[in-house]
């Protein structure tokens, strides 16, 4: 899991869809062929789309992949509803069922 080492380094560029590494300055991906680049919309700075600010102005370029899946499934607050905590006592105390149940035959 490439969660470290999204920024450019001396390797390449990584892709924001696929991960893949792409060697040099490529503005597309040579696996995927998605966008690497994105333009800040302040200061017209193209950057990396795996960096969530521009580097120039600190600008938001666009929203990383991990506050985007925050954002649909808990909404715009940023908050975590009663209901949720149930479901997800309810998906904990499942697990645990199973792992008894797993457990014990054996
Ligand atoms: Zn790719
Ligand atoms: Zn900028």
């Amino acid at each position: 899991m490439p969660s470290k080492n999204l920024v450019q380094g001396e390797k390449g560029l990584l892709c924001p869809k696929c991960s893949h590494l792409n060697p040099g300055d490529l503005k597309q991906c040579e696996y995927c062929n998605s966008q690497l680049f994105v333009k800040c919309k302040k200061c017209g700075a193209k950057v990396q789309r795996v960096i969530s600010k521009c580097p120039e102005c600190r600008h938001r370029v666009h929203m990383s992949p991990f506050r985007e899946l925050k954002k649909r499934l808990f909404g715009k607050s940023q908050k975590i509803t009663l209901a949720q905590t149930v479901i997800m006592m309810i998906v904990a105390y499942g697990a645990f069922k199973v792992i008894t149940i797993a457990a014990s035959k054996f």
